[in-house]
């Protein structure tokens, strides 16, 4: 079997996007690219009996190279980004519900916070409604990308997207906590104070401490 390693990461990705609220059932979907070929989630499948044998591992136009399974209806999105993103290995979807929430009120989440910045990278935007399951997912998603490492979908959810799974994981989790934040902070009516440009460049700069 082709990556059995790397068909396990995927599948503790799913499960941890379950814990932390972004997905329920079998909604989402998990993406890697290594080299030549994608690794994805099945469709319609719950993660928390998934085997890595149930991970499709697919050419850059989608064709199954192993596995018995069907992949992710949001194949066609994946492999736009990936195909149209090359410093991007890993793409994750979810269906967050404080990031919809936040879609349906406004075009954009402000850079607001430290955390913000250090995991989602900038201010993240709502692209406009697709259809879920179609290619015009992953189009918007490299139209509304700049520099943020998470674009929201309208009425539907987000795609997340790094490196690796680590940090396409951790813009997904810290993008759910800054839309809760944000909003919180909208209910009270009062003024939003973001970060400027200045603080955000000064928050960006490699300092050298954090970490182990
Ligand atoms: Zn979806």
């Amino acid at each position: 079997m082709l990556h059995e390693k790397l068909r396990q990461d995927l599948i503790d990705t799913a499960r941890k996007m379950e814990q932390y609220n972004l997905i329920r059932m079998s909604g989402g979907n998990v993406a890697l690219r290594v080299e030549d070929m994608i690794l994805v989630t099945p469709t319609a499948m719950a993660y928390d009996t998934m085997i890595p044998e149930d991970i499709v591992v697919v050419d850059c136009e989608g064709r199954v190279i192993e596995g018995k399974r069907k992949p992710t209806s949001d194949l066609k999105a994946i492999l736009y980004i990936l195909n149209h993103m090359p410093e991007v290995n890993a793409v994750i979807h979810t269906h967050q519900p404080k990031a919809v929430a936040l879609s349906l009120i406004t075009d954009k989440l402000p850079l607001i916070s430290t955390t913000m910045v250090d995991e989602v990278k900038d201010e993240v935007n709502v692209a406009p409604f697709t259809i879920s399951s179609d290619e015009g997912m992953g189009i918007q998603t490299v139209e509304y990308a700049t520099r943020a490492l998470c674009v929201i979908l309208k009425n539907h959810g987000i795609m997340a997207f790094g490196k690796d799974l680590e940090q396409a994981l951790s813009a997904a989790i810290y993008l759910e906590e800054s839309c809760e934040v944000y909003m919180s902070a909208l209910a009270t009516g009062k003024d939003i104070t973001v970060l400027t440009k200045e603080q955000a460049e000064a928050e960006d700069a490699p300092r050298g401490y954090y970490g182990q």
